[in-house]
């Protein structure tokens, strides 16, 4: 599971002492076009790595990189042949760079590259290109055959003929994950998880036909395969070597290898080692006994993530986006999340959820922070700032998980938010804005370290209970049960007690941002007349909501005017946290008996509708800020230095790419799967 910003983190000079960065001229800003600012993230202390570290790192960096082509193929069918066809575009036209139709063009390329597709990341709407179809279809014609991404036999028309509609029909292939659960989620996605003519009633008993209720350690279904009809029989084409998207997996198993013979201990190779035999084969039993071995290697500085393994792209929650993560702990911020962890026990037990819920025994959740060095596939150009896997709950529960908190990637977010106004237009008043500027920087990291290190990790399913019960709405409980364990006890004492926070206050700074989101400000990711539909965004509306509507009759939360304008009023923070409480017994038992109505019936009443007024004013409020609502990176650019042998002497970093240079460079270095 992954844990994103809420939306805009609010600047906070006051919390700069606390930051890692090394370079107080880090310049974070690389680009901004649509609704859209891309950054730069600096890697702290990467120089202070050993050869051998950074040599790992290198490798791990190149497999990361090496699976891009996945990830655009698994969000559309036309993504990889789309993206060639506007690059060659790009690169070869040679009209004015100025012409308005060029402009849009480019706009919608930068787009495109952000969504790993025609989608956007977050919204999962198609882009609307600005550019005419008629001046599209002209200079596509300019260009020289051999530069034009054709299918075998295929002539410029007869591309144009597919590509077109799929570019410009608003109609086609309109959404990549359809979540309205009236409606069948696998047949109106336009992802290309599921083949032509797969309905989600027939992927349903596919799936139920396979799993067996009394398996204590179930693989997890699905994981890593498209379903598609063969013969009017449903089956699974799977990801390895020698099946889809071996080309790139090849690539991928030819870094981790270089990646193994640099490892840092047994422990390490052995993981490794297994995860290059699951890629091999696709057994999802091997990806198992990986993820046992990766969640247990604690000991290791240099780490990664890199395989199928969100399923926040399937309507239905069992395919995995393909993604990876290179990084190495950041020793020192660590110990905050390790004595979060070493104290997990006590969190479990004194959780305010039925006993019968929670954990007898919660198994190592080993937290730490680390330094992103690398982001891929689905965790780039966004990306998440904490992530606790693996998924599977039986191996949660056994063996643990590992739960990271992405420290030099929050700090980019905060440090590129400094002065942007958004506190003085939307904060209610100067003391609350006060208590966000001096808190709200430890208190956001906290809440990632709870959310991830303790929420996911704790409670227990009733034994019988399907971990697909909740179905369209599995991912928004799971991420409001982690959102309510966190907010839950960035509240209590004890934190105080064990000396990660000094003010028994600090805590009102993340409840105000996180009511002040969940009612108001991230509907500024939301186009009028739509409703809120990405999981994480659909958690935190029915959180906030949901604690404004319970606490109505005490005014325990307000939305007041101001000057004609809205504002979030929190009298009673004590009880807010009562609420909090009662919120997350609740879906703790929503989730724990598989309650697909009670869970359903919250999500429609409290996390999808928008009031029309309200989004109108914030959107309106909002683009006075110039803030765009959404923000992701371009990666450093990481080179071997050779020594007279053709041996690795050291590796460079290197921050000055942009964000076209950087797309254009991947997509020549890494394209594997065709194009
Ligand atoms: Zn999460």
């Amino acid at each position: 599971m992954k844990h994103f910003l809420p939306a805009l983190l609010i600047g906070s000079l006051a919390a700069v002492s606390a930051h890692a960065a090394e370079d107080k001229n880090f310049n974070y800003h690389v680009d901004n076009f649509a609704d859209i600012e891309v950054l730069r993230y600096e890697v702290p202390e990467f120089n202070q790595l050993s050869l051998q570290q950074k040599k790992m790192l290198y490798y791990l960096s190149q497999a990361a990189q090496a699976g891009r082509d996945i990830i655009w193929d698994q969000n559309g069918r036309y993504n990889l042949q789309i993206r060639a066809l506007l690059e060659a575009l790009y690169t070869s036209y040679k009209g004015d760079r100025q012409n308005a139709e060029f402009k849009a063009f480019e706009k919608y390329l930068k787009q495109v590259w952000f969504g790993n597709g025609i989608h956007h990341h977050y919204s999962n709407d198609k882009f609307t290109p600005g550019f005419s179809q008629a001046w599209f279809d002209a200079q596509v014609k300019q260009l020289p055959a051999d530069s034009l991404p054709l299918e075998k036999g295929q002539t410029v028309n007869q591309m144009l003929e597919v590509l077109d509609p799929v570019i410009f029909d608003p109609t086609v292939m309109a959404k990549k994950v359809n979540q309205d659960g009236t409606q069948d989620v696998i047949a109106t996605s336009a992802n290309n998880l599921y083949g032509d003519g797969v309905t989600q009633a027939e992927v349903e008993a596919y799936y139920n036909m396979l799993k067996d209720p009394n398996d204590p350690t179930p693989i997890s279904y699905g994981l890593n395969s498209r379903v598609v009809k063969e013969n009017g029989k449903i089956v699974e084409q799977h990801y390895h070597l020698n099946g889809l998207y071996g080309p790139a997996i090849a690539k991928i198993i030819y870094w981790l290898d270089m990646a193994k013979s640099v490892a840092e201990n047994d422990a390490q190779r052995a993981y490794i080692t297994k995860l290059i035999d699951y890629y091999i084969t696709g057994d999802l039993k091997l990806f198992d006994e990986y993820s046992i071995l990766w969640a247990e290697d604690t000991a290791s500085d240099v780490d990664f993530v890199n395989g199928f393994i969100e399923s926040y792209g399937d309507p239905l929650g069992m395919t995995g986006s393909w993604e990876a993560y290179v990084n190495f702990k950041n020793r020192k911020a660590s110990h905050r999340t390790e004595t979060i962890s070493s104290n997990a026990q006590w969190f479990e037990d004194h959780a305010p959820v039925d006993p019968k819920f929670r954990k007898p025994v919660v198994k190592g959740v080993s937290a730490k922070v680390i330094t992103a060095a690398m982001l891929a596939g689905d965790a780039f150009p966004s990306t998440a700032i904490g992530i606790n896997l693996p998924n599977a709950n039986w191996i949660r529960a056994a063996h643990g998980s590992k739960s990271v908190t992405l420290e030099n990637i929050t700090e980019a977010y905060d440090m590129a938010s400094h002065g942007n106004g958004f506190n003085e237009e939307f904060v209610i008043d100067a003391p609350t804005a006060k208590l966000m500027e001096d808190y709200l920087y430890i208190t956001d990291m906290l809440h990632t370290d709870l959310h991830e290190c303790l929420g996911h990790a704790s409670g227990q399913l009733m034994p019988g209970v399907d971990p697909d019960a909740l179905k369209e709405n599995g991912s928004t409980l799971e991420e409001a049960r982690a959102d309510l364990f966190a907010l839950y006890y960035l509240a209590d004492p004890k934190l105080l007690e064990l000396g990660i926070i000094d003010n028994p206050d600090a805590y009102k700074a993340e409840y105000y941002k996180y009511m002040l989101n969940g009612l108001m400000t991230q509907l500024n990711r939301i186009e009028p007349g739509k409703d809120v539909e990405e999981a994480h965004m659909r958690n935190r509306q029915l959180i906030a909501a949901w604690v404004l509507d319970h606490g109505k009759k005490d005014k325990v939360v307000e939305l007041v005017k101001k000057n004609g304008k809205t504002f979030v009023k929190i009298n009673d923070y004590p009880k807010m946290r009562e609420l909090i409480g009662q919120l997350l017994a609740e879906i703790q038992r929503i989730k724990s008996e598989g309650d697909y109505e009670a869970g359903n019936k919250l999500v429609q009443k409290y996390a999808v509708k928008v009031d029309p007024k309200l989004h109108k004013e914030v959107l309106d409020r909002y683009a006075k800020l110039n803030i765009p609502p959404y923000r992701g990176f371009v990666n450093p650019v990481y080179t071997p230095i050779y020594g007279p042998d053709g041996e690795i002497t050291d590796i460079t970093l290197d921050y000055t790419e942009g964000y076209a240079d950087q797309m254009l460079r991947l997509s020549r270095e890494f394209s594997t799967l065709g194009y």
